[in-house]
């Protein structure tokens, strides 16, 4: 729109309106309601206030209009708060930091597909590069597109596809989906990040990558990272804070008896499992701690009692008697 057009230039020289740029310029109704009255070939041009009768600003009308609500700002700000919400969650997500930041890019539409460089005025062709059947959005590249399906059906993630469904509503429906084996739970940000790659190495590299070997890749690396993460999560407890669902407070033991906390971490039954244990006096200060590697169990009880027989043997060893035994698997007891 020019802000400086002005009604003579809707005049013609024989001072008639201009019809074909009424036309071009107004929606019919207002075309008809011009075309009702003679323009003035007399009258100089003037800035009018639209919402008083006079034509004239009063600051009354200028409140009134600014407590109106934009046209759509509420559906705007609706989806806004969807996003900022998502955004949050996403620097929480279990996952490698890179793959965080991936997902928040892509939350921000600051990632490379057709449909942000065409927001940011970049001419580009809007169609998937890849398969050549859709637009090329973020959701498309990552849910919609053949290779990105074919992944998320042998894992055998329930995820809804429909056209009308954005990125938003994909991320929400991936991590709030509780319904599939925690190994596929947990492995979905690498499985997002796996995706990515492949559709890039397709892209600049030509490279037709294989779902079965992004699927065990996504598998191995977020199971590398579980356990790791666990390990540091044992490591933390040092600290007197334990990870898992929220802080939970050490408490102190009655005085002149020692407390000792243990912990196991168990992956599956052909993984190796891993146990902590600490001793703490009444004031919360560290008296003994140890960590250790155990073979494979079958389940978590079973790795929290090794552990546990483990922490009870090794006090004895020190010649500790009087000492609480703690867990946070209650089953244990
Ligand atoms: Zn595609």
């Amino acid at each position: 729109m020019d802000l400086n057009f002005k009604v003579s230039q809707l005049i013609t020289s024989e001072g008639a309106w201009n019809i074909d740029l009424l036309r071009e310029l107004f929606v019919p109704e207002d075309v008809v309601r011009i075309l009702s009255f003679p323009p003035s070939r007399n009258v100089p041009d003037a800035l009018l206030w639209a919402h008083t009768k006079e034509g004239v600003y009063t600051v009354k009308s200028g409140s009134w209009l600014q407590a109106q609500p934009f046209p759509g700002m509420s559906d705007v700000s609706a989806i806004q708060k969807k996003v900022n919400r998502l955004k949050t969650c996403v620097w929480k997500i279990k996952t490698v930091p890179k793959i965080r930041m991936f997902l928040w890019r892509a939350l921000s539409g600051a990632v490379a597909v057709a449909e942000c460089s065409i927001q940011h005025g970049l001419n580009v062709d809007p169609i998937c590069k890849v398969c050549k059947q859709d637009l090329e959005s973020i959701s498309h590249v990552l849910f919609e597109c053949e290779k990105a399906r074919q992944v998320w059906d042998v894992t055998c993630i329930p995820i809804v596809f429909g056209l009308a469904l954005g990125f938003i509503e994909y991320m929400e429906q991936i991590l709030e989906c509780n319904t599939i084996g925690a190994n596929y739970r947990q492995a979905i940000p690498w499985l997002l990040w796996g995706i990515w790659k492949q559709w890039n190495a397709k892209v600049y590299a030509g490279n037709t990558g294989d779902k079965d070997i992004l699927i065990a890749h996504a598998l191995e690396e977020s199971e590398q990272w579980y356990k790791a993460n666990e390990e540091e999560e044992v490591h933390k407890s040092q600290g007197l804070v334990a990870n898992g669902g929220g802080e939970k407070k050490w408490s102190r033991p009655p005085r002149d008896i020692l407390k000792c906390n243990i912990h196991a971490s168990w992956l599956n039954s052909n993984s190796r499992c891993g146990g902590a244990w600490i001793v703490r006096d009444n004031r919360g200060d560290v008296m003994f701690h140890a960590r250790d590697a155990f073979v494979p169990t079958s389940n978590r009880i079973a790795a929290e009692l090794r552990c546990l027989i483990w922490a009870m043997k090794s006090v004895l060893d020190l010649r500790v008697t009087c000492v609480e035994f703690w867990t946070e698997n209650l089953s244990v007891f």
